[in-house]
């Protein structure tokens, strides 16, 4: 493709394994974050406000979203090593969880769209999607099982009627395209399959859902009332399933990178925190059993990180199992558990100020209590966990 825009002239090739990834960010996204996406985060979150279209356009002129992405479509064409660890650096700096888990989400749908391998996809959506002039969603979540979907996909002259909902829209508020999972309306078909819905589209309305969490990062509700999709936006005609899978299966790594950089962030201005308390004469750092309670928390993000770079490298391995892979589970699964347990023993530690708004902790665990359910809930992934090892599946390629 043809480099079009002038600031893409701005981008970094790509980033070798030794460069530092941490100055990297620091350097080419610090100042943004700091500046213009953390402010107001508190404010935000209180009303349930979307981080603006604004963010996540330069945040794609900037070469963010594009990091991880094939060069032919724009993208920097770094490995899903370096993506992760560029979003474990984001998740660092990045004071509203919002931010990076609408980028990450972007990024993994650009790259499915692409992955169509239609030109026609990657002209009308891929690339302005790159450049940030279009904003991907994903539809998936119905309220029941996929075999039981409640949207329904009716063939008719020239297209589709979808009639139906679609829940938990990450960045639905600000997204112009929507990936969509519909069952085929065909008697004893369960058959899923994908379709793209444009905003503005007669008969699909986006709702606001109001969660304890992630509140900054538009999570809307679909609703479609006989939308009429013409026959060229059918993504994909059979097995939407294995689609789905494929995507999350992916999607799931990538996912919680941000949130080990957050971890580490906690940790540092827990610890910050707790020097400066002064009782009976000294820091609170200086007692034992503040001293093991930070140990743990350490433990915490190294155990996560370890788990959690093995799954990045897995995504360019031979042995990765495309359609569900154990190692991307186990690492959402720990980064989550971890995570959570992280931030429950900083506001143990910082007694009244841990639950504080204007510190940010007990925001920050409505957040990681989103990743529960996000992504695949931690149930589901430990079942199939557990199905996979007695059938012996997993343990193969570990
Ligand atoms: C912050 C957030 C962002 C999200 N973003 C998106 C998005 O962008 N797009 C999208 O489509 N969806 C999104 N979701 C939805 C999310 O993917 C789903 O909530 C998740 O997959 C679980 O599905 P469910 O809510 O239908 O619950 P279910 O899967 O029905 O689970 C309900 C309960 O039943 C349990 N359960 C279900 N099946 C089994 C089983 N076989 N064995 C044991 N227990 C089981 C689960 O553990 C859970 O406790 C988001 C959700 C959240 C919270």
């Amino acid at each position: 493709m043809r480099r079009a825009l002038p600031l893409e002239e701005k981008l970094e090739k790509r980033v070798t394994e030794t460069l530092d990834i941490a100055l990297l960010a620091k350097e080419r996204f610090g100042d943004f974050i700091e500046s213009q996406v953390n402010p107001g985060v508190l404010i935000r979150d209180l009303h349930g406000e979307s981080i603006s279209n604004d963010i996540f356009h330069k945040a794609c002129l900037m070469g963010l979203t594009s990091f991880g992405l094939p060069e032919e479509i724009g993208g920097a064409g770094n490995t899903p090593l370096a993506w992760g660890k560029m979003l474990e650096q984001i998740g660092y700096y990045c004071r509203d969880s919002g931010f990076p888990l609408v980028v990450s989400l972007r990024a993994g749908l650009i790259n499915t769209f692409y992955r169509s391998g239609r030109d026609d996809i990657t002209e009308k959506y891929v690339k302005p999607m790159v450049f940030g002039t279009r904003a991907p969603g994903f539809a998936y979540t119905d309220g029941t099982d996929p075999f039981s979907f409640k949207t329904i996909a009716k063939k008719i002259d020239g297209g589709y009627l979808l009639r139906g909902e679609k829940l938990y829209v990450t960045g639905g508020a600000t997204a112009d395209t929507f990936m969509v999972y519909a069952r085929m309306n065909e008697s004893g078909h369960n058959d899923l399959q994908v379709f793209i819905l444009n905003k503005g589209d007669h008969g699909l309305e986006i709702f606001p859902e109001d969660l304890s969490g992630l509140r900054t990062a538009g999570i809307s509700r679909l609703l479609l009332n006989d939308v009429f999709v013409p026959v060229e936006r059918l993504l994909v005609a059979h097995d939407g399933l294995s689609h789905v899978q494929r995507f999350l299966n992916e999607r799931r790594v990538f996912l919680v990178c941000p949130l080990v950089g957050r971890m580490q962030s906690i940790m540092e201005g827990c610890v910050a925190d707790l020097e400066e308390k002064q009782r009976y004469g000294n820091a609170l750092t200086s007692m034992q059993h503040v001293q093991a309670k930070i140990g743990r928390m350490l433990q915490l993000i190294e155990v996560s990180r370890s788990i959690l770079y093995r799954a990045l490298e897995r995504l360019s391995s031979p042995n990765f199992d495309a359609h569900w892979d154990a190692l991307g589970s186990i690492a959402k699964l720990t980064v989550i558990e971890n995570g959570i347990e992280l931030i429950h023993i900083a506001q143990k530690l910082l007694g009244g100020d841990g639950y504080l708004r204007s510190r940010h902790y007990e925001r920050y665990l409505r957040d990681f209590c989103g990743y529960i359910p996000g992504g695949g809930s931690q149930e589901t992934l430990i079942v199939d966990l557990g199905i996979n090892t007695i059938t012996n599946h997993t343990l193969k390629n570990l």
